[in-house]
């Protein structure tokens, strides 16, 4: 949202520094005033006072930072009317899904971390869509949980979910637009139910007065930005192909302009049904029929440019839908203590080996470039390891005492070469055999070890980060997958579907390949640290399998190279997923570290963006620095409430 708001607070500064300005506006009030008073006063439209907008703000009490400076304002008001860390941040992800609905809403899913201080949680398995309450009672010491609102395969599902019916070789349907625009990429949403969870257990405030600040933005609108707008413009061929999605954003056919106001009734309608009636109005009443019947009969226009394939999702399937509570991954990295996200996402884990990997290097006391070659070759390997091991844990045996061993780290580092590797483009790191650093020597479901993983993932997503006054901290990653997820809006309810599936593998067997009832690893990747001195740090970023990587680049800036959250967040990134070329933010590969990382061999790939973080840090004393992109995705939001 930020380009546009710059560019109004721009013109109402040039407007009150100009005296010709000033006399025109003079003019134009006289003229209307006169004109009203005879023939009456037009009903005012309420229109959503637009916060200011700032990507970094320190105080004290409580803190939001977003994508979005409506959702950031939104989540600090909860806070400051009383509301907890979790409270603002449901309520911060309702505002996004109307403001960023091409990244986030009810229609997909997410991971949130909660770190509680000096309280222990409960924790356990499952929180179905019956109840809130009804499952999970195992309760644990802990501060830190975590809640698994992951999309889920229909139950009709199978490895060959994307195999293409036309094809007589059995080849897998083209990933765009065939893939990710059809009901078959569909997973049932778990958004809905993590927030209701959310809120439940750990929030203090119901679900529907959480909901109202959305209900309420749905209803007014917002105003166009050029981010969003390129959105649209980047889907429209997609978008074009559903009656529901085309009538919302391509208004007569037409993209959104830049500035015009965009409301969405039908999905204030299906927040107010969700607020009145409980999210069972989403997994069991009429909003989950609109969605079976969606996914199997998708609302295509009469001549599609593209053929669209239906899904099987079913009432069934929306009914059985479980959010997960889960622990936390937790490592160490140096004197830090990290709690990560764990499976069904790769994103904790994957994070915890690099830095595992990264931790025999002093990399505050070697020279830059040679610190940045350790971390893409110590990336490299861990994602090696992604792609052969990591999938649902609930349909694979994943070993992950091993994988997450220092001694394993260890005889691994020493893999690690001291340049880039020859013909890097095609050069693919084998996984290691983490067995043997385990008790249960037992064989994981994969013996492929050299099981290269798929990387379609989006670069979609939004993430958020909030802290109370009393230190309770949530990190919340959401997502629909891609931008604009399948593309489809539910008709009549005003949200888009997601096409999460497609982050499942499509080579069987992969540990990651659908399942009936599955859950398709994940890169999100929301992250809490406890430094040494105390403080707590939060911080997380959309981006696909970038993900993994941005929080890697953030985690070494903070530790190592003793940035603040600012820079260690604004720096430029660099991304190795194990498939050849490393990428790089636009611009890195002219910098001194840029160009002393080609003379270790490294060839780069500049791509436009790597990451759209979010963070806070709060020390000891209560101090907060919370910080949102200065310019990728447009920028972000970071507010205090004090
Ligand atoms: N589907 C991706 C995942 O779960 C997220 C997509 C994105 O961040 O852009 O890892």
């Amino acid at each position: 949202m930020t380009h546009n708001m710059t560019h109004r607070l721009i013109l109402r500064r040039l407007t009150a520094h100009s005296p010709m300005m000033r006399r025109l506006t003079t003019v134009c009030f006289v003229f209307c005033f006169a004109l009203a008073t005879v023939f009456g006063w037009p009903r005012l439209h309420r229109v959503q006072a637009q916060p200011t907008v700032a990507h970094v703000a320190t105080g004290s009490g409580g803190a939001v930072a977003s994508v979005d400076a409506l959702a950031t304002q939104i989540g600090i008001d909860v806070l400051k009317e009383g509301g907890n860390a979790v409270d603002a941040a449901v309520a911060t992800a309702a505002a996004l899904g109307v403001t960023e609905p091409f990244s986030a809403g009810i229609g997909g899913g997410g991971f949130m971390v909660i770190y509680q201080p000096d309280r222990s949680l409960s924790t356990g398995e499952s929180s179905g869509a019956q109840s809130v309450e009804a499952n999970v009672e195992t309760s644990v010491e802990a501060s830190v949980v975590t809640l698994d609102g992951r999309e889920e395969a229909p139950a009709a599902v199978r490895p060959d979910l994307f195999t293409d019916p036309d094809s007589e070789t059995g080849a897998p349907l083209p990933f765009f637009p065939n893939r990710i625009s059809s009901g078959l990429a569909v997973g049932v949403p778990g958004t809905p139910l993590n927030w209701a969870t959310a809120a439940e257990r750990y929030g203090t405030k119901p679900l529907s007065e959480l909901l109202q600040p959305a209900i309420t933005l749905a209803e007014t609108g917002f105003s166009v930005d050029e981010t969003f707008a390129g959105q649209v413009e980047g889907n429209q061929e997609r978008f074009a192909a559903f009656e529901s999605t085309r009538s919302l954003y391509l208004p007569n056919g037409q993209l959104p302009p830049v500035g015009s106001q965009l409301n969405n009734p039908d999905l204030a309608k299906t927040y107010r049904l969700l607020a009145e009636q409980g999210v069972n109005a989403f997994y069991r009443g009429e909003i989950a029929s609109a969605i079976a019947q969606t996914v199997q009969n998708p609302p295509v226009v009469d001549e599609p440019s593209f053929k669209v394939w239906p899904g099987q999702m079913t009432l069934a399937d929306l009914d059985r839908y479980e959010v997960r509570i889960r622990p936390a991954v937790e490592s160490t990295y140096r004197d830090y203590r990290f709690y990560g996200m764990g499976l069904p996402s790769s994103g904790g884990t994957t994070i915890a080996q690099t830095l595992n990997l990264l931790e025999g290097y002093d990399l505050s006391e070697l020279d830059r470039a040679e610190a940045l070659h350790l971390l893409i070759e110590s990336e490299r390997l861990a994602f090696a390891d992604r792609g052969a091991y990591l999938g649902d844990p609930e349909y694979v045996d994943v070993p992950l005492p091993g994988l997450l061993s220092k001694d394993y780290a260890s005889d691994r580092r020493a893999t690690i070469p001291a340049e880039a590797p020859a013909n890097e483009a095609d050069y693919r790191a084998i996984a290691g055999d983490p067995l043997a650093y385990q008790q249960d020597p037992s064989p994981s479901l994969t013996g492929a070890l050299t099981a290269a993983s798929t990387d379609g993932e989006g670069l979609s997503t939004t993430h958020l980060t909030v802290v109370d006054a009393d230190g309770m901290m949530v990190c919340y990653t959401l997502t629909i997958e891609s931008t604009g997820g399948s593309g489809i809006v539910v008709p009549g309810y005003g949200f888009i579907l997601n096409n999460e599936l497609t982050d499942f593998d499509v080579d069987n067997p992969h540990p990651n390949v659908p399942e009936p009832g599955k859950r398709p690893r994940s890169s999100i990747a929301p992250t809490i640290a406890r430094t040494p001195d105390g403080s707590l740090l939060a911080f997380g970023s959309p981006g696909g399998s970038t993900i993994i990587t941005t929080g890697l680049n953030i985690a070494v800036n903070i530790v190592d190279f003793g940035m603040g959250l600012e820079d260690a967040i604004a720096a430029p990134r660099l991304s190795q997923r194990n498939n050849g070329i490393t990428q790089v933010d636009q611009g890195f590969e002219e910098t001194e570290q840029g160009e002393a990382l080609l003379a270790f061999g490294h060839q780069l790939d500049s791509t436009d963006e790597i990451g759209a973080a979010t963070g806070i840090l709060v020390s000891p004393e209560g101090e907060i620095t919370a910080v949102a992109e200065p310019s990728r995705r447009g920028g972000g939001s970071a507010m205090t409430t004090e």
